[in-house]
């Protein structure tokens, strides 16, 4: 397995390989691997004998007083993990590499940046845009793969492959979830034993949704409301949204028609945990 910590010596091996070979395929990560981002990569290594890692915690989708200092780093760990997968390569740049002094431009994703998640962190998915473009453009993959449990996340990436002509497929993969159905997260370390405890209503709260659909419920509100209640039953969580929206433009749902995204973000404690699922008439 190549780790390659320095963009140019990554643009030479890039180039190393043919056009003929093994689709390329990349899945981007911040790192402190779990089942989550592994089942990416397995998925990435059943399509493709070239897969990359990249492991870059991405410090433009940080907002200040975010968790950017403490998130988790462990390198050696994560490669051993990545090793035993298959992995050919793993880009692990360094943010001055990256972002050198006087990188000025940021990748701007219109409305779908300063919806859900994007209005108490609104600066986060230029972020992520702007480290995903970058990335696409120094491994130029075939296939990218992302998970749905950052749901916001893939449908902006999607629309920024369809709005700047990338032939670049985007592949979704289904949040991997613990036995409780807390949806496994790098974070989820962060919280107390109690929180931990508490976390799955999440995870019990669009189970609830899906049942309402399932029985006939097609109202956004009332569905939402359902949701409202079954959070409020946890006194550590703190719900910062939940909304029903539509999975293109990210605009709300009044009554379910179509697939629909269910997606809440909520504090337990400090940390700020999100979910979604889909909801379907
Ligand atoms: P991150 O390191 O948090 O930026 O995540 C890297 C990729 O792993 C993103 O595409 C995430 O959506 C994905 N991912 C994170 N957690 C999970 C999970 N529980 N299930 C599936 N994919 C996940």
């Amino acid at each position: 397995m190549d780790v390659v910590r320095s963009l140019e010596a990554f643009g030479r091996l890039r180039k190393s390989w043919p056009d003929g070979g093994p689709e390329v395929c990349l899945v981007p990560t911040m790192g402190a691997l779990h089942a989550g981002h592994l089942s990416l990569v397995e998925a990435a290594r059943k399509r493709s004998d070239r897969v990359v890692v990249s492991i870059f915690v991405n410090p433009t989708q940080f907002a200040p007083g975010e968790d950017f200092e403490r998130y988790p780093r462990p390198l050696e760990q994560d490669l051993k993990a990545l090793e035993r997968l298959g992995v050919g390569t793993v880009l692990a740049p360094e943010a001055r590499e990256m972002f050198p002094a006087g990188h000025r431009t940021r990748v701007l994703v219109e409305e779908l940046d300063r919806k859900l998640c994007g209005l108490s962190r609104p600066t986060h998915f230029q972020g992520v845009a702007t480290v995903v473009l970058k990335l696409f453009h120094l491994v130029q993959p075939r296939a990218a793969f992302f998970g749905q449990k950052d749901a916001q996340q893939t449908i902006l990436i999607r629309r920024l492959v369809r709005d700047l002509d990338l032939d670049i497929e985007v592949v979704v993969c289904p949040t991997v979830r613990e036995q409780d159905g807390l949806a496994v997260s790098s974070r989820n370390r962060y919280l107390s034993l109690e929180e931990r405890k508490a976390a799955p209503v999440l995870f019990r709260a669009l189970e609830r949704a899906g049942r309402e659909v399932a029985l006939g419920e097609r109202s956004g509100p009332a569905l939402l409301a359902g949701v409202h209640r079954c959070l409020a039953a946890e006194s550590r969580v703190q719900v910062d949204y939940a909304a029903i929206v539509d999975p293109v433009d990210l605009e709300p749902v009044d009554r379910l028609q179509g697939k629909s995204l269910l997606a809440l973000a909520a504090f337990v404690g400090t940390t700020r945990l999100i979910d979604n699922t889909w909801l379907t008439p």
